[in-house]
Protein backbone atom coordinates (compact mmCIF):
# COMPACT_ATOMS: atom_id res chain seq x y z
CA UNK A 1 0.00 0.00 0.00
CA UNK A 2 1.36 3.00 -1.49
CA UNK A 3 0.51 6.62 -0.42
CA UNK A 4 -3.18 5.82 -0.28
CA UNK A 5 -5.90 8.22 0.51
CA UNK A 6 -9.44 8.43 0.54
CA UNK A 7 -11.70 11.31 0.30
CA UNK A 8 -15.78 10.59 0.76
CA UNK A 9 -18.12 13.64 -0.92
CA UNK A 10 -21.62 14.19 1.10
CA UNK A 11 -22.95 16.99 -0.97
CA UNK A 12 -20.83 19.60 -1.31
CA UNK A 13 -18.52 18.35 1.99
CA UNK A 14 -15.49 16.55 1.72
CA UNK A 15 -14.13 14.08 4.14
CA UNK A 16 -10.97 12.89 4.08
CA UNK A 17 -11.09 9.54 5.53
CA UNK A 18 -7.40 8.29 4.93
CA UNK A 19 -4.65 10.03 4.05
CA UNK A 20 -0.77 9.41 2.89
CA UNK A 21 -0.97 5.42 4.01
CA UNK A 22 1.76 3.16 3.25
CA UNK A 23 2.59 -0.27 4.42
CA UNK A 24 3.17 -3.72 3.44
CA UNK A 25 2.29 -7.00 4.58
CA UNK A 26 4.02 -9.81 4.19
CA UNK A 27 2.97 -13.44 2.64
CA UNK A 28 1.76 -15.74 5.34
CA UNK A 29 1.72 -12.74 7.67
CA UNK A 30 -1.09 -12.02 10.22
CA UNK A 31 -1.56 -8.92 10.44
CA UNK A 32 -4.38 -6.37 12.29
CA UNK A 33 -5.40 -2.85 11.83
CA UNK A 34 -6.67 -1.17 15.15
CA UNK A 35 -8.03 2.38 16.01
CA UNK A 36 -10.63 4.40 17.13
CA UNK A 37 -14.30 4.27 15.86
CA UNK A 38 -14.15 6.33 12.75
CA UNK A 39 -10.18 6.69 12.17
CA UNK A 40 -10.78 4.62 8.73
CA UNK A 41 -9.97 0.81 9.23
CA UNK A 42 -13.11 -0.11 7.41
CA UNK A 43 -12.78 1.92 4.57
CA UNK A 44 -8.84 1.19 4.63
CA UNK A 45 -9.52 -3.07 4.75
CA UNK A 46 -12.05 -2.51 1.31
CA UNK A 47 -9.34 -0.60 -0.66
CA UNK A 48 -6.46 -3.33 -0.07
CA UNK A 49 -9.33 -5.62 -1.27
CA UNK A 50 -10.09 -4.11 -4.36
CA UNK A 51 -13.97 -3.58 -3.08
CA UNK A 52 -13.46 0.13 -3.38
CA UNK A 53 -11.03 2.73 -5.04
CA UNK A 54 -8.85 5.12 -3.57
CA UNK A 55 -8.72 8.76 -4.71
CA UNK A 56 -4.66 8.35 -4.73
CA UNK A 57 -2.05 6.19 -3.86
CA UNK A 58 -1.84 2.84 -4.90
CA UNK A 59 -2.20 -1.18 -3.50
CA UNK A 60 -0.68 -3.97 -4.89
CA UNK A 61 -2.85 -7.31 -4.09
CA UNK A 62 -0.63 -10.38 -4.85
CA UNK A 63 1.83 -8.62 -7.23
CA UNK A 64 -0.83 -6.86 -9.19
CA UNK A 65 -1.47 -3.34 -8.79
CA UNK A 66 -5.47 -3.41 -8.37
CA UNK A 67 -5.69 -0.08 -10.07
CA UNK A 68 -4.39 -0.86 -13.36
CA UNK A 69 -7.42 -3.42 -13.79
CA UNK A 70 -10.60 -2.92 -14.70
CA UNK A 71 -13.92 -3.68 -12.79
CA UNK A 72 -14.01 -7.83 -14.13
CA UNK A 73 -10.37 -7.77 -14.27
CA UNK A 74 -10.55 -6.77 -10.59
CA UNK A 75 -13.36 -9.07 -9.45
CA UNK A 76 -11.29 -12.41 -11.02
CA UNK A 77 -7.97 -11.12 -8.66
CA UNK A 78 -10.62 -11.35 -5.81
CA UNK A 79 -12.39 -13.74 -6.89
CA UNK A 80 -9.17 -15.92 -7.02
CA UNK A 81 -7.18 -14.26 -4.16
CA UNK A 82 -9.11 -13.31 -1.53
CA UNK A 83 -11.87 -13.93 0.84
CA UNK A 84 -13.65 -10.92 3.25
CA UNK A 85 -15.87 -11.38 6.33
CA UNK A 86 -17.44 -8.60 6.80
CA UNK A 87 -18.86 -6.76 10.01
CA UNK A 88 -22.42 -7.47 9.47
CA UNK A 89 -21.97 -10.84 8.12
CA UNK A 90 -23.56 -10.39 4.72
CA UNK A 91 -25.34 -13.63 4.36
CA UNK A 92 -28.05 -13.88 1.39
CA UNK A 93 -31.26 -14.35 3.68
CA UNK A 94 -33.28 -16.47 0.99
CA UNK A 95 -30.40 -18.87 0.83
CA UNK A 96 -29.61 -21.49 3.34
CA UNK A 97 -26.23 -22.17 5.65
CA UNK A 98 -25.20 -24.36 2.70
CA UNK A 99 -26.36 -22.50 0.05
CA UNK A 100 -24.30 -19.27 0.60
CA UNK A 101 -20.84 -20.83 0.91
CA UNK A 102 -21.63 -23.04 -2.04
CA UNK A 103 -22.93 -20.07 -3.88
CA UNK A 104 -18.98 -18.35 -4.87
CA UNK A 105 -18.15 -21.77 -5.75
CA UNK A 106 -21.19 -22.13 -8.15
CA UNK A 107 -20.29 -19.08 -9.81
CA UNK A 108 -17.50 -19.82 -10.44
CA UNK A 109 -18.33 -23.32 -11.97
CA UNK A 110 -17.27 -25.66 -9.28
CA UNK A 111 -19.60 -28.46 -9.92
CA UNK A 112 -17.98 -29.82 -6.54
CA UNK A 113 -19.64 -26.42 -4.95
CA UNK A 114 -21.97 -28.18 -2.67
CA UNK A 115 -20.17 -30.73 -1.25
CA UNK A 116 -16.82 -28.70 -0.64
CA UNK A 117 -19.33 -26.03 0.88
CA UNK A 118 -20.85 -28.77 3.20
CA UNK A 119 -17.23 -29.70 4.14
CA UNK A 120 -16.47 -26.42 5.24
CA UNK A 121 -19.12 -26.03 7.16
CA UNK A 122 -18.37 -28.94 8.90
CA UNK A 123 -14.41 -27.69 9.74
CA UNK A 124 -16.58 -24.79 11.15
CA UNK A 125 -19.05 -26.77 13.57
CA UNK A 126 -22.16 -26.56 11.78
CA UNK A 127 -22.91 -29.61 10.03
CA UNK A 128 -26.22 -29.47 12.08
CA UNK A 129 -27.07 -26.42 10.50
CA UNK A 130 -26.54 -26.57 6.75
CA UNK A 131 -30.22 -26.01 5.53
CA UNK A 132 -31.17 -23.23 8.18
CA UNK A 133 -31.37 -19.81 7.00
CA UNK A 134 -29.31 -16.83 8.33
CA UNK A 135 -32.55 -15.89 10.42
CA UNK A 136 -32.83 -19.26 11.50
CA UNK A 137 -28.74 -18.89 13.39
CA UNK A 138 -27.05 -17.02 15.91
CA UNK A 139 -25.27 -14.00 15.61
CA UNK A 140 -22.22 -16.50 16.20
CA UNK A 141 -23.51 -19.37 13.79
CA UNK A 142 -23.80 -16.67 10.89
CA UNK A 143 -20.20 -15.27 11.50
CA UNK A 144 -18.87 -19.23 11.34
CA UNK A 145 -21.29 -19.42 7.81
CA UNK A 146 -19.71 -16.46 6.82
CA UNK A 147 -15.57 -17.51 7.75
CA UNK A 148 -16.91 -20.73 5.85
CA UNK A 149 -17.47 -18.81 2.82
CA UNK A 150 -14.56 -16.34 3.08
CA UNK A 151 -12.35 -20.05 2.96
CA UNK A 152 -14.19 -21.26 0.14
CA UNK A 153 -11.94 -20.35 -2.76
CA UNK A 154 -8.81 -21.18 -0.40
CA UNK A 155 -8.30 -17.69 -0.58
CA UNK A 156 -4.21 -16.23 -0.88
CA UNK A 157 -5.35 -13.35 1.89
CA UNK A 158 -8.19 -13.34 3.74
CA UNK A 159 -9.66 -9.84 5.45
CA UNK A 160 -11.96 -9.89 8.20
CA UNK A 161 -13.73 -6.91 9.18
CA UNK A 162 -14.68 -6.89 13.18
CA UNK A 163 -14.73 -10.45 13.06
CA UNK A 164 -15.51 -11.17 16.73
CA UNK A 165 -16.95 -7.93 17.42
CA UNK A 166 -20.48 -9.04 17.65
CA UNK A 167 -19.67 -12.69 19.47
CA UNK A 168 -19.49 -13.49 22.68
CA UNK A 169 -16.57 -14.38 24.37
CA UNK A 170 -16.52 -18.10 23.86
CA UNK A 171 -17.52 -18.01 20.08
CA UNK A 172 -14.99 -15.52 19.49
CA UNK A 173 -12.49 -17.30 20.82
CA UNK A 174 -13.90 -20.16 18.51
CA UNK A 175 -13.96 -17.90 15.48
CA UNK A 176 -10.33 -16.92 16.22
CA UNK A 177 -9.07 -19.94 16.44
CA UNK A 178 -10.47 -20.87 12.69
CA UNK A 179 -8.91 -17.69 11.19
CA UNK A 180 -5.34 -18.46 12.91
CA UNK A 181 -5.57 -22.33 12.21
CA UNK A 182 -5.95 -21.43 8.24
CA UNK A 183 -3.01 -19.39 8.21
CA UNK A 184 -0.87 -22.07 10.19
CA UNK A 185 -2.72 -25.13 7.34
CA UNK A 186 -2.94 -23.17 4.35
CA UNK A 187 -0.35 -20.13 5.00
CA UNK A 188 -3.55 -17.41 4.37
CA UNK A 189 -2.15 -13.78 5.26
CA UNK A 190 -4.53 -12.93 7.85
CA UNK A 191 -5.86 -8.99 7.91
CA UNK A 192 -7.96 -8.29 10.55
CA UNK A 193 -9.59 -4.87 11.91
CA UNK A 194 -10.62 -5.19 15.40
CA UNK A 195 -11.00 -3.81 18.59
CA UNK A 196 -9.97 -6.45 20.77
CA UNK A 197 -6.25 -5.73 21.36
CA UNK A 198 -6.18 -8.95 23.00
CA UNK A 199 -6.98 -10.23 19.36
CA UNK A 200 -4.69 -7.93 17.79
CA UNK A 201 -1.75 -8.67 20.00
CA UNK A 202 -2.18 -12.20 18.83
CA UNK A 203 -1.23 -11.06 15.59
CA UNK A 204 2.64 -10.80 14.17
CA UNK A 205 2.27 -6.91 13.09
CA UNK A 206 -0.08 -3.71 14.20
CA UNK A 207 -1.24 -0.97 12.34
CA UNK A 208 -2.78 1.76 14.67
CA UNK A 209 -4.59 4.39 12.98
CA UNK A 210 -6.24 7.67 13.94
CA UNK A 211 -8.12 10.70 11.74
CA UNK A 212 -7.15 8.64 9.31
CA UNK A 213 -3.57 8.48 9.51
CA UNK A 214 -0.81 6.36 11.07
CA UNK A 215 0.16 6.76 14.24
CA UNK A 216 2.12 3.37 14.66
CA UNK A 217 3.30 0.31 12.68
CA UNK A 218 4.98 -2.16 14.68
CA UNK A 219 5.98 -6.01 14.95
CA UNK A 220 4.33 -7.38 18.49
CA UNK A 221 5.72 -10.10 20.41
CA UNK A 222 5.09 -13.64 19.63
CA UNK A 223 2.77 -15.20 22.30
P1 LIG B 1 -15.61 1.67 13.23
O1 LIG B 1 -14.51 1.20 14.16
O2 LIG B 1 -16.63 2.49 13.94
O3 LIG B 1 -16.18 0.58 12.37
P2 LIG B 1 -13.75 2.62 11.16
O4 LIG B 1 -12.44 2.99 11.75
O5 LIG B 1 -13.85 1.30 10.49
O6 LIG B 1 -14.91 2.76 12.25
P3 LIG B 1 -14.72 3.72 8.66
O7 LIG B 1 -15.94 2.87 8.61
O8 LIG B 1 -13.62 3.41 7.72
O9 LIG B 1 -14.13 3.78 10.15
O10 LIG B 1 -15.18 5.22 8.46
C1 LIG B 1 -14.23 6.29 8.45
C2 LIG B 1 -14.98 7.61 8.29
O11 LIG B 1 -15.54 7.67 7.00
C3 LIG B 1 -16.14 7.78 9.28
O12 LIG B 1 -16.11 9.12 9.72
C4 LIG B 1 -17.38 7.50 8.44
O13 LIG B 1 -18.46 8.28 8.89
C5 LIG B 1 -16.94 7.93 7.04
N1 LIG B 1 -17.55 7.13 5.99
C6 LIG B 1 -17.48 5.78 5.85
N2 LIG B 1 -18.12 5.36 4.74
C7 LIG B 1 -18.63 6.49 4.15
C8 LIG B 1 -19.40 6.73 2.96
N3 LIG B 1 -19.73 5.73 2.14
N4 LIG B 1 -19.72 8.01 2.69
C9 LIG B 1 -19.36 9.03 3.49
N5 LIG B 1 -18.62 8.88 4.61
C10 LIG B 1 -18.26 7.62 4.94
Amino acid sequence: VHNLGKVYTNGSKKLTVLEDISFAVEEGATFSIVGPSGSGKTTLLGLCAGLDQPDSGTVSLCGTEIGSLNEDERAVLRNKNIGFVFQDFQLLPTLTALENVAIPLELQGDKNAMNKAMELLVKVELGDRIHHYPSQLSGGEQQRVALARAFCNNPSVLFADEPTGNLDAETGEKVIQLLFQLNADAGTTLIIVTHDLELAEMTQHILSLKGGRIIANQKTAVL
